[in-house]
């Protein structure tokens, strides 16, 4: 062990991202592994966009200039964006049906458009960045912990560890995978050395893929001003299903955002935030000055001005969504959930003396070997939701797997 390396830090076990093409194959062989293991949209850029782009690249972006350390015009597309999103789902996707954005039973009535700034937004390296940033802001040099509840992403547990910040758990419902509210109310209470600054909730939750409940909800409301509410909604473009309204009640939320899943840009690295100018103004004094490459931005405001065409396949995978659930739950074997998200989370019903993690471990390890990558986590079995013909091959390798 290196003599300079913190203690807690080298006793950590790092996160082992997905190999991506350095994974040693050839990029042919890579391309016929159908990569349902981290949630991202199955599909590409369109080649014409995708050329268009490089056009952009060589005509506008000079390689030996620093890219706009302000993100000034991507912030400003971002925060357009999520306007639209604040009253309707504005993704052009008609046919998707929207969940009442409140539950409060104004109807039919619009709601007050809370107009969102530049200034309501930062934007990350990955979302993975700004939970950083906001883990720095809040909690390190011993100023507090953060809460989790389990099983949920991994990544502000790994990230929090890396700064030396406590973390605070308690699970979930075992049926629904509600938070359980009174176990968090409990292991929040209890160490007053390090109390509680970050709450982190997913909306819909990963690897469990449910959206917050009004009972969630109402207790993320009720928490106090000195703790941040983090709500991320990697998934909002498949869920429909957003928060951001309530950020003018609750100075003490933040919700995240990526371009990596619906927006089919995860090879870029762009996340952002949405947060009250000062919330959003703490996040740019920590991130590192040139923090988005001029490349990455281009593509996140390129990306946002062709989301009608993007998002366009949202419905289809919603609807693939159902029909990958309807073939998984034909397995006597399996408890399969619903999922407001582009992915399902099952686990296998074990018998007596059958340990379900060992079987969990088994599919998985047999549907690589088929050619299908899913993911092993939370005590149960996440599976991305691909096109039409990655799905139809998870199924059949599932049914050959399980009979
Ligand atoms: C995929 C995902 C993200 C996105 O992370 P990036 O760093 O933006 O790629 C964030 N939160 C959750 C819960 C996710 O599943």
């Amino acid at each position: 062990m290196l003599p300079f390396i913190r203690k807690d830090l080298a006793e950590l076990a790092a996160y082992t991202p997905h190999p991506g093409g350095a994974s040693g194959e050839s990029a042919h062989s890579e391309s016929a592994i159908d990569r349902l293991d981290t949630n991202e949209c199955p599909y590409d850029l369109p080649a014409e966009l995708k050329q268009k782009l490089a056009w952009t690249y060589q005509q506008l972006i000079e390689t030996n200039r620093y890219p706009d350390g302000g993100h000034a015009a991507l912030k400003e597309a971002i925060a357009q964006y999520a306007n639209e999103s604040l009253n309707t789902a504005g993704l052009g996707a008609e046919s998707i049906s929207l969940p009442p954005l409140n539950k409060g039973g104004l109807g039919a009535v619009p709601q007050p458009k809370t107009a969102l700034t530049a200034d309501n937004i930062s934007v990350g390296n990955g979302s993975d960045e700004l939970i950083r940033s906001l883990l720095i802001a809040t909690c390190l040099g011993g100023a507090g912990s953060i809460f989790v509840a389990n099983p949920t992403f991994s990544m502000y547990g790994i990230i929090a560890q890396t700064l030396g910040i406590p973390v605070v758990s308690a699970g979930r419902n075992a049926e629904t995978f509600e938070i359980d509210i009174e176990a968090a109310k409990r292991a929040m209470g209890q160490n007053q050395n390090s109390p509680v600054r970050v709450v982190f909730a997913v909306h819909p939750n990963s690897p469990t893929a449910n959206a917050l409940t009004a009972d969630e909800i109402e207790w993320l409301s009720s928490l106090p001003p000195q703790i941040l509410v983090v709500i991320d909604e990697a998934y909002f473009e498949f869920s429909q299903n957003t928060l951001a309204d309530r950020l003018k009640q609750h100075p003490n939320w933040i919700i995240l955002r990526t371009f990596s899943k619906a927006f089919r840009l995860a090879s870029m690295r762009v996340g952002y935030a949405i947060a009250n100018p000062e919330l959003a103004a703490a996040l740019e004094k920590i991130r590192l000055p040139y923090n988005l490459p001029a490349f990455s931005q281009t593509a996140a405001e390129f990306a946002l001005a062709q989301r009608q065409l993007l998002l366009a396949v949202i419905p289809e995978i919603i609807a693939e969504r159902a029909k990958l659930i309807a073939a998984l739950t034909q397995h006597q074997k399996l408890q399969v959930w619903p999922s407001a998200a582009n992915f399902v989370y099952l686990r296998v019903k074990a018998g007596e003396g059958e340990s379900a993690e060992r079987e969990h471990k088994q599919i998985m390890q047999q549907l690589k070997e088929r050619g299908t990558l899913i993911r092993h986590t939370g005590g149960g079995l996440r599976i991305t939701v691909g096109s039409p013909e990655e799905n139809q091959r998870t199924c059949d390798r599932i049914s050959g797997i399980l009979t």
